[in-house]
């Protein structure tokens, strides 16, 4: 398989090529040439590494050996992905059970192993530099840690992300380098985008991305897509209701489906960032300042992966209204959402969740024979604001127990791409 630029000004690459290059110099994004198709029955009774595996390969082609390849998806999924039952009628695929409670681990964990194995032939360091609103930073973070020969560089904007998610970006030293950037997470995005393309720097280092963006990050989040079919028991087709920013994890699902499984409907869940929903009011496309939000991991104002789901539908409006709605839910819906569905179920969503939950409800309002599958993005605990509006401390995993004794470690810079050179130059 053969990845080309959405841009279709740079070549076709291989997916070595294309993991190793983040972006294609044009500026599109990476796409594949062809998708596979599967048989839904190629889930029957396997077990999780060898979904993951038979979803991958098409993807990697020869790019990685079969046995690499195979350690490689073990180690990705290696934490539960359960399906629970929140109401009659939805569903959440808990995707929080990993190393840094939210669903960005099963992307870094790929990507940071395949980047790991492709360096082992690179002579220069390679840096990995990633924006993040949030949990992006710490699941890459996590991923790369201790890798040998890669460098990484993080930078979020500086007092938008919670306690935990800042203590994830900050505490772990060693090849990871965090920058607290005085600016919104576009800001980060820009001066992450601007340092990828920088002559000086990628004459020193071999630089690359870590976003959703990459091949290697954003393709293998389709895995947990044919987890949560495995598990599905329902006759009718689940409507997926995906909390959505960057528009990454939503486009992998499509990518799921135009392989074969068989869901139904896909829904689009946003907060007041809300280009995307515009856009399928409108047909017009309009980018926007990023605005702040209790769902702080979708504060998206200029979501990198449309591009790639108007590439899934051919670039056909009508097809895209077809397959997809979106939702724009405000603030107060969502702690409304939190709260009720606290009350009536026990369940504790976050606040990204609830966006979904929300969404999902008002789809079901429409199409009161449907049943879905909201995708639970992070665990409640990485979020200040839950205990807050339940009314009840949320349970607090070891994992982040530990981390509030630890010491953060970070730079304050301004949106200015000389200060994040200089950090890149300092580490090499
Ligand atoms: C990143 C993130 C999202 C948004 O995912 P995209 O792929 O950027 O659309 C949603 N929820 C959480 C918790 C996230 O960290």
């Amino acid at each position: 398989m053969q990845y080309f630029s959405t841009n279709r000004n740079s070549p076709a690459v291989s997916f070595r090529e294309a993991t190793l290059n983040g972006q294609p110099p044009d500026r599109g994004l990476y796409f594949p040439d062809s998708l596979p198709k599967h048989d839904r029955n190629f889930l029957e009774s396997v077990s999780k590494e060898t979904v993951a595996f038979r979803v991958m390969k098409p993807f990697v082609g020869d790019a990685i050996d079969d046995e690499t390849l195979t350690r490689i998806c073990a180690e990705t999924v290696d934490f539960d992905f359960p399906l629970r039952q929140i109401t009659d009628q939805i569903y959440a695929l808990e995707l929080f059970h990993g190393p840094t409670l939210a669903f960005k681990d099963v992307g870094a964990r790929f990507m940071s192993r395949c980047l790991g194995h492709f360096s082992q032939e690179e002579t220069r360091k390679t840096v990995v530099v990633v924006a993040t609103s949030g949990d992006t930073g710490g699941a890459v973070a996590a991923g790369f840690h201790n890798v040998e020969g890669v460098e990484v560089v993080i930078l979020y904007p500086k007092g938008r992300v919670s306690r935990v998610q800042e203590l994830q970006l900050t505490t772990l030293g060693g090849n990871i380098k965090t920058l607290e950037v005085e600016g919104s997470f576009d800001d980060c995005q820009d001066l992450a985008k601007q340092a990828l393309t920088d002559d000086e720097l990628r004459e020193k280092v071999f630089l690359t991305s870590a976003n959703s963006i990459n091949v290697a990050r954003w393709l293998p989040q389709q895995i947990y897509y044919w987890f949560a079919m495995q598990q599905w028991q329902e006759t009718v087709e689940p409507v997926f209701c995906v909390p959505s920013g960057n528009f990454g994890n939503i486009c992998a699902g499509l990518v799921a489906r135009e392989s074969g499984m068989s869901a139904g409907h896909f829904i689009a869940a946003c907060n007041a960032n809300d280009a995307v929903v515009k856009y399928m009011e409108s047909g017009e496309y309009e980018t926007q300042e990023s605005v702040a939000t209790l769902s702080n991991a979708m504060d998206v104002g200029a979501p990198s992966n449309f591009v790639r789901m108007l590439e899934i539908f051919g670039s056909e409006y009508p097809k895209i209204k077809e397959n997809v709605d979106a939702y724009r839910v405000t603030d107060a819906e969502t702690s409304e959402t939190m709260k009720r569905v606290f009350a009536e179920t026990g369940y504790v969503l976050d606040p990204h969740g609830a966006v979904a939950f929300d969404a999902m409800e008002r789809h079901i309002k429409m199409h009161p024979e449907s049943k879905g599958i909201i995708l639970e993005t992070a665990h409640p605990i990485k979020f200040d604001s839950v205990s807050q509006i339940i009314g009840k401390e949320t349970e607090v995993p070891a994992s982040v127990a530990e981390l509030f004794s630890k010491t953060k470690h970070s730079t304050v810079i301004p949106v200015d791409l000389g200060a994040v050179k200089e950090t890149i130059l300092k580490n090499i």
